[in-house]
Parts: C-alpha cells; sequence; structure tokens
C-alpha cells in the first residue's frame, strides 16, 4: 500500500472549527527520547515564581490570579496560579481542595461578567511546571463558539475594547477580593511582553507581524519552549507559553 495522507477528521466539517477550505493533515516529527525541560524545571528559571504580585489582577496567600497583557477576543482570559512552585498531581491536599474552590470561585465570577455565557477551565502545562490554569469565557449567543476550539477563535476574534476589558478584570478582582485576598483592580501593571506594538514600529511597516498578534490562550496552550542554546536548531517563533512576562523574543 502507498501511505496515503490520514484523511482531515469530521470535526473539520463542524461549525466551530474555525477554518475552511482545503486540509491535510500535518506529517508528525519522529518523538524525541528525552523531552525538554519546561519552565520551571532544572536548570531553567520559573517565569511564574519570579513575577511580582503586582503582575497578577488578584493574590491572595497561596494563589494568584493574572491576565493576559492586553485584551483578547474573548471577553476574559484569566489563569490561576498557585504561589508554590508545584504542579498539578503534586499538590498537597490543602492546596488540591483549594484548588477545587477557587476553580468555582473564579468560574463563576467570570461568569458573572455581561456577556458571558459559559467559562471553559484548562489545564496543559506543556511550557511551564508551574501549575496554571486557564478560564477562557465563551461570548453569550456565540454559539459557533462552544466546546474546544474557543481557544483558537480567542485568536481569531477581534480584541474586545480596552475599556471594557479592564472593567471586567477589575470586576473579577473584585468579586475574588470579596473572599480574601487582595484585588489589583487594575489590570497587570507591568508590560508582560514587549511592548513592541505599542510604540512605533521602527520598520515603518503598516502590517503588524504575526508575533505581536499571538498574545491570547492558543501559542500560550501550546507552550512553545524557548530554544535551549546547545542546540539552536531552528528558529523558534517568539517564545510563548503560560508565563507572558517571558520577552518577545522578536
Ligand atoms: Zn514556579
Amino acid at each position: 500500500m502507498q501511505d496515503t495522507p490520514p484523511s482531515v477528521p469530521d470535526f473539520t466539517q463542524w461549525p466551530s472549527f474555525p477554518f475552511e477550505g482545503d486540509l491535510r493533515v500535518k506529517q508528525l516529527d519522529d518523538p524525541v527520547p528525552v523531552e525538554p525541560p519546561r519552565r520551571g524545571e532544572e536548570n531553567r528559571e520559573c517565569t511564574a515564581c519570579n513575577a511580582p504580585d503586582e503582575a497578577y489582577i488578584w493574590v491572595g496567600e497561596r494563589w494568584r490570579v493574572r491576565a493576559m497583557d492586553r485584551p483578547t477576543g474573548l471577553p476574559m482570559v484569566l489563569i490561576l496560579e498557585s504561589r508554590s512552585h508545584l504542579d498539578l498531581g503534586d499538590l498537597p491536599n490543602l492546596l488540591a481542595a483549594e484548588l477545587g474552590v477557587m476553580t468555582v470561585r473564579l468560574e463563576r465570577a467570570i461568569r458573572s461578567l455581561d456577556g458571558v455565557a459559559r467559562v471553559h477551565v484548562n489545564r496543559w502545562g506543556d511550557g511551564s511546571a508551574h501549575l496554571h490554569m486557564w478560564f477562557l469565557a465563551r461570548p453569550y449567543g456565540r454559539l459557533q463558539l462552544r466546546g474546544t476550539f474557543l481557544s483558537l477563535w480567542d485568536s481569531i476574534l477581534p480584541p474586545i475594547s480596552e475599556a471594557q476589558w479592564r472593567e471586567n478584570l477589575a470586576m473579577v478582582a473584585a468579586w475574588l477580593a470579596e473572599f480574601g485576598g487582595r484585588p489589583l483592580a487594575e489590570p497587570p501593571r507591568i508590560q508582560w511582553q514587549a511592548p513592541s506594538s505599542l510604540s512605533a514600529s521602527p520598520a515603518g511597516d503598516a502590517e503588524p507581524a504575526a508575533e505581536e498578534e499571538t498574545v491570547s490562550v492558543i501559542e500560550a496552550a501550546e507552550e512553545i519552549p524557548e530554544p535551549q542554546e546547545e542546540q539552536p536548531a531552528e528558529p523558534q517563533p517568539a517564545t510563548a507559553d503560560g508565563a507572558p512576562e517571558q520577552p518577545k523574543a522578536e
């Protein structure tokens, strides 16, 4: 038999699938025998552990909540992090129980925002070893965005207005603070990423670089690790994982 390319799965025909046209399945790379360390593993710095409280929208004794560095397509995208440098399966019982409480609390806070129908909770963890849970709000009425492609749509939809985004952040922070902790009602005060798109482009290029647009959950979900110094094999796209304070490589 000839090795015929695998046919594209049925979900490419679903209304929620964001793309149309001719698609084909990518060739899979060979599996690596040993996976590279994630951020916060071995000799790699942990961006979450190094981030100051001011980079978050709400902080408590054992948990912190942060936002993206700018509005994206969904009405709200937030990340819940433990203060302790632990991964999901390593949480002691106290933190495991609190994770449940925090997850419910944050879901409800985000769902209470105007225009939010549902909040999807995700944990990937391929880029950073430090526990971080994603909360993605689906806009009300957007039935086409239902399901697992929501994280893709976050990068496709036009960003919500900055004013609305800041208001939403402040509301969630205030909601969480009802139960304790400290709201940083304002959104992150430090730039999680180099504000390249906010300043005039020295290149004078009207086209925004694709890398500058990749600030939402999808590439964060992908969590592409930084290229290692030892193996400058292929040029990686800008580093992006669940730790957006890492400056863009380009
Ligand atoms: Zn850490």
